[in-house]
């Protein structure tokens, strides 16, 4: 399978980067301790972890495509604390306690992946800046305001911004708004390329372009066929997220949902200043299908959004849909900043993630089999905790324990809720699309203005890179 990187479909991350290294495709047999299936962020950290915890191990990584080019390559980079379930269901459900380990974890994903970056000396144009959370309506502003009690009530304190400094640092687009503060701003590409070099150099294999088509337990191992050969391993770890196909052992719990992200070309001194938004950190509004923004790449605006979708499998109508979907981010994008009609929108591309039921990842053994484990369903939330999770989990995968070794966070769990087959084909469409006609008839961001017709560049569905089918959710 050769890997094609057409503009149109490639994120932005891509582009500045030269050429990257193309492993070897697996064939013949191999014989590993641990497999991890799925090279984005979560199968990378794992087994980075993996073989710093235990040197004497052989790990291995298989990537269907190549290193990164799932939803962590494709993602905006705003590595931000939170989960999808929202705060106030965590509490009720689970207790104080959890929560606030919970939510803890999340900052000490994020704050962990400074230490790698750091540590492993990655150069993926890392910034310490801020995640902003803004209100367009009354009724998000209401839900923020549960939230950040919630967190206050746990031991976290999340300031709001007054009247001056949304005006200042908003332009005034938001009711209101509170911050993260320092949050880590990446290249996601450069961040999960460079973690797999670290890795290398910990002694991990990594095969490319290598689809892993089916698993065979057997009694003392299992056996990864691939098209070229076969891998024995000890265990198996399903790092597949949205893009797991066949693969997904959660079929009715972790579904893929796509998602859509433009940039802009590289921003001038005076499009900056015309922006009436101060260009620090990543901003995200409350809306079902939020708009989330930030610059990078380059000094372009990186701008996502517009209605998540449900993969139908068919490439010329995903190619339609995806196509209807960078009209609706790039409208997005102009009402939110009119200044930026005239400029040049030079990049669409979309991702897959795997969202849950509950909002919360799945991140355990499969079902009764010790052999076998997955961890995904970030819904959205993927970059700080692939790399809690990663980090957590590694070292019950380092000596085999049962996945009750992961700690009191309910995300550790052999199975979730999930859908029949009959809702999750028909009525999660229209659960999305209903979703969106509330999002567009409820909460519109303020100062609105005629979008001009922009030139979308058309996604190519021979594509490697829309081939992909898997799924997102809420980034904040
Ligand atoms: C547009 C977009 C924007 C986002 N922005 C943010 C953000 O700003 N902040 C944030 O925290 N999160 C964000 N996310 C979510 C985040 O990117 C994901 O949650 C996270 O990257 C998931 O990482 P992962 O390693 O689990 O999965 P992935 O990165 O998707 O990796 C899974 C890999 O498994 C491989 N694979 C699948 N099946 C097989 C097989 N059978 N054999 C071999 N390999 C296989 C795939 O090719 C893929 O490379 C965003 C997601 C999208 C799509």
């Amino acid at each position: 399978m050769t890997q094609k990187l057409d503009w149109e479909t490639a994120p932005i991350w891509l582009w500045d980067q030269g050429s990257a290294p193309i492993r070897p495709i697996q064939h013949g047999t191999d014989r590993v301790d641990v497999l991890v299936v799925g090279a984005g962020l979560a199968g990378t950290a794992t087994a980075y972890y993996l073989a710093e915890n235990r040197p004497d191990l052989r790990v291995m990584v298989v990537e269907a495509s190549q290193v990164g080019l799932g939803a962590t390559g494709r993602s905006t980079g705003i590595i931000g604390p939170g989960l999808g379930m929202p705060m106030r269901s965590l509490r009720r459900r689970y207790g104080d306690d959890v929560a606030a380990e919970a939510f803890a974890s999340t900052l000490d994903g994020a704050a962990e992946i400074g230490r790698l970056i750091a540590a492993e000396g990655i150069d993926c144009d890392a910034r310490l800046e801020r995640q902003v959370i803004g209100a367009l309506t009354e009724r998000q502003e209401r839900r923020m305001r549960r939230h950040t009690r919630d967190l206050a009530e746990l031991g976290f304190d999340v300031p709001w911004w007054d009247r001056s400094m949304l005006d200042r640092r908003l332009g005034g687009a938001y009711r209101a708004a509170f911050a993260y503060e320092n949050v880590l701003l990446v290249d996601p590409y450069r961040l999960v390329t460079g973690l797999a070099v670290a890795a290398e150099r910990r002694g991990v294999r990594i095969a490319e372009r290598t689809r892993v088509t089916r698993l065979e337990t057997l009694p003392d191992g299992v056996l990864a066929h691939t098209p070229g050969g076969v891998i024995e391993a000890d265990r198996v770890l399903l790092a597949v997220d949205g893009y797991g196909e066949k693969l997904n052992p959660h079929p009715s719990s972790v579904v893929p949902v796509r998602t859509h992200v433009v940039a802009t070309a590289p921003l001038t001194a005076h499009q900056r200043a015309a922006l009436g938004w101060d260009g620090v950190g990543g901003v995200i509004d409350q809306r079902n299908f939020f708009s989330y923004y930030r610059l990078g790449a380059g000094g372009r605006l990186v701008f996502g959004g517009g209605p998540a979708r449900v993969p139908s499998g068919d490439p010329q109508r995903e190619t339609r849909t995806s196509a209807a979907i960078f009209e609706r981010v790039v409208e997005e994008l102009h009402l939110r900043f009119p200044a930026l009609e005239g400029v040049a929108i030079e990049a669409c591309w979309s991702g897959l993630t795997g969202g849950t039921l509950d909002r919360l990842p799945v991140v355990g053994a499969v079902g009764d089999n010790q052999r076998v484990h997955f961890a995904g369903g970030w819904c959205g939330h993927g970059l700080s905790l692939c790399v809690s999770t990663a980090e957590r989990y590694a070292r019950v995968l380092a000596h085999g324990r049962s996945t009750a070794s992961g700690g009191s966070l309910p995300w550790f769990r052999s199975r979730a809720s999930g859908l029949p087959a009959a809702v999750r084909s028909t009525g999660l469409p229209v659960y999305l699309r209903a979703l969106d006609a509330q999002d567009r008839t409820a909460s519109r961001p303020p100062t609105p203005s005629a979008p001009a017709a922009v030139q979308i560049p058309q996604a190519d569905p021979t594509s490697e890179l829309v081939s992909h089918q898997g799924g997102e959710d809420r980034a904040a």
